[in-house]
C-alpha cells in the first residue's frame, strides 16, 4: 500500500513537496462493517489549501495533520466487504477518501455509485456529477435569482475550472440570456466559447478586464458567479446592476493569504455593493445536502443529453497527486482536476 503524507503546513504557496509518498502495510483482515477498497480516482480541490493551515478558517474543515495520510473526495471499487450494503465489485465514493492505493474503510462512510448515470465515466462523480456540479447548480439556484425570460447577463470567474465551466453552462440552462467567462489563458477562453456555449470569454492575464467587460456586457452584470475574489471580482462588481446578485462560491485568489473568509471587499467596492443593493451571501454547498440526490440526477440527465459539456484534466498515479494539486492551484487544469490512481 502506498499513501500520501503531509510534511509541511506553513503559510504560502502550496507545492508538490508539501506531500510525501510512503509505503506502508495494511491489516490482512477486515472487521464487521468494513470494506476493503482499491482507489480508482482522487480529487484535488482548492479547499484543500485551507486544510494545510492549522486554522482552516472554517469550522466544517478539519486541518490535515503533519505526517498523517491526507484525504479528500475519492472513488474506488470494493474488493472485499463485511458491510451489508456493499459487495465485491461495487463502485463507491466518499468525501474523506484517504490518499492511498488501497484502504480499509467504514462502510457507513461510503455511498454506492451507479456508473450508467454518467455513461460509465466514473470520475464524473468527483466533478460534474459530484460536489463540483452540485456547487454550480445549487449556487445558482440558491443565490443567483436566475429566471427564465428575465434577460439576465451572468459573469463567471475561474470560468474554465471545474465549477466555473459548469456554472456558465447551467446559468444558460436556467435562463440567463448572456454568459461571459473570465479565465487565465487564451486556450481556456476559446474552449469556453467554442465548446461550452459561453457568449464570450476574457483572458484576465491579458489586456484590460474592465474595458473588455464593459464591451461584452453592455447592459451590465446581473449575476456574478465568483470563484476567485480579489481584483477580478472588484472589477466585475463595479459593473453590476442595481439589485443584482453575487454567488459567493469561492475566493481562490485569496487562499494563500492570511485573511478571513469571505474576505471583506475594499471600501470603494463595498460602497458600490451596498448602494446598488447587490447580494453577496456566503454559499456553502454542504448546507444543501438535502437537495443532493435530486440535483445529481438533474446533472446526470444534462450530461446524458449532451446539454452539459464536461472537461477533465487527468493526472496518472498517486505519486503525482501533489503535482496535480499544485498545478490546479496555478491554473494548470481545464475542467475538473482528477488523479487516476488505478484502472
Ligand atoms: P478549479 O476552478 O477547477 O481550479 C482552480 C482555478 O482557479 C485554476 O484553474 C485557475 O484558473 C484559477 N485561479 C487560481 N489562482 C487564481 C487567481 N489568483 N486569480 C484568478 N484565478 C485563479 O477549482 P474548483 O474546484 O472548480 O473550485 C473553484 C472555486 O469554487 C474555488 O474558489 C473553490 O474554493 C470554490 N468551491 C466552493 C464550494 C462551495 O461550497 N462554496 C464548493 C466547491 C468549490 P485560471 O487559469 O483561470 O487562473
Amino acid at each position: 500500500l502506498f499513501d500520501f503524507k503531509i510534511i509541511l503546513g506553513k503559510n504560502g504557496v502550496p507545492v508538490a513537496e508539501n506531500f510525501r509518498l510512503e509505503q506502508s502495510t495494511m491489516a490482512d483482515t477486515i472487521q464487521a462493517g468494513q470494506v476493503r477498497v482499491r482507489t480508482l480516482y482522487l480529487s484535488v480541490d482548492p479547499y484543500m489549501r485551507c486544510r494545510m493551515n492549522e486554522d482552516t478558517g472554517s469550522d466544517y474543515l478539519q486541518p490535515w495533520q503533519l505526517s498523517e495520510v491526507a484525504d479528500g473526495g475519492g472513488i474506488g471499487v470494493v474488493e472485499e466487504s463485511k458491510h451489508d450494503n456493499f459487495a465485491k465489485g461495487d463502485f463507491v465514493t466518499s468525501f474523506n477518501w484517504p490518499w492511498q492505493t488501497v484502504a480499509i474503510l467504514d462502510g457507513s462512510l461510503l455511498q454506492k455509485l451507479v456508473p450508467q448515470l454518467v455513461n460509465g465515466r466514473l470520475s464524473y462523480f468527483l466533478g460534474a456529477a459530484g460536489i463540483t456540479g452540485l456547487t454550480a447548480l445549487l449556487g445558482i439556484r440558491e443565490k443567483g435569482h436566475v429566471a427564465v425570460g428575465a434577460n439576465q447577463t451572468m459573469v463567471v470567474s475561474g470560468a474554465a475550472g471545474a465549477c466555473g465551466s459548469l456554472a456558465g453552462q447551467i446559468g444558460r440552462l436556467e435562463g440567463c440570456s448572456r454568459v461571459v467567462g473570465i479565465a487565465g489563458t487564451d486556450e481556456k477562453c476559446s474552449i469556453l466559447v467554442q465548446e461550452m456555449g459561453f457568449d464570450a470569454a476574457i483572458n484576465y492575464k491579458k489586456g484590460n478586464v474592465a474595458e473588455q467587460l464593459r464591451e461584452l456586457c453592455p447592459g451590465g452584470v446581473d449575476v456574478y458567479f465568483d470563484n476567485v475574489g480579489g481584483d477580478i471580482s472588484d472589477t466585475v462588481i463595479s459593473q453590476m446592476n442595481q439589485n443584482s446578485h453575487i454567488i459567493l462560491c469561492g475566493q481562490i485568489s485569496q487562499y494563500n493569504k492570511d485573511v478571513p473568509y469571505p474576505p471583506p471587499l475594499p471600501p470603494d467596492i463595498e460602497k458600490i455593493q451596498k448602494e446598488r443593493n447587490i447580494t453577496r451571501e456566503r454559499f456553502l454547498v454542504l448546507n444543501y445536502m438535502d437537495k443532493r440526490e435530486a440535483s445529481i440526477l438533474q446533472l446526470c440527465q444534462w450530461i446524458q443529453e449532451g446539454k452539459l459539456k464536461v472537461r477533465e484534466t487527468m493526472v496518472e498515479g498517486l505519486a503525482n497527486i501533489g503535482v496535480a494539486f499544485q498545478s490546479m492551484m496555478n491554473g494548470g487544469n481545464i475542467g475538473k482536476q482528477i488523479v487516476s490512481v488505478s484502472k
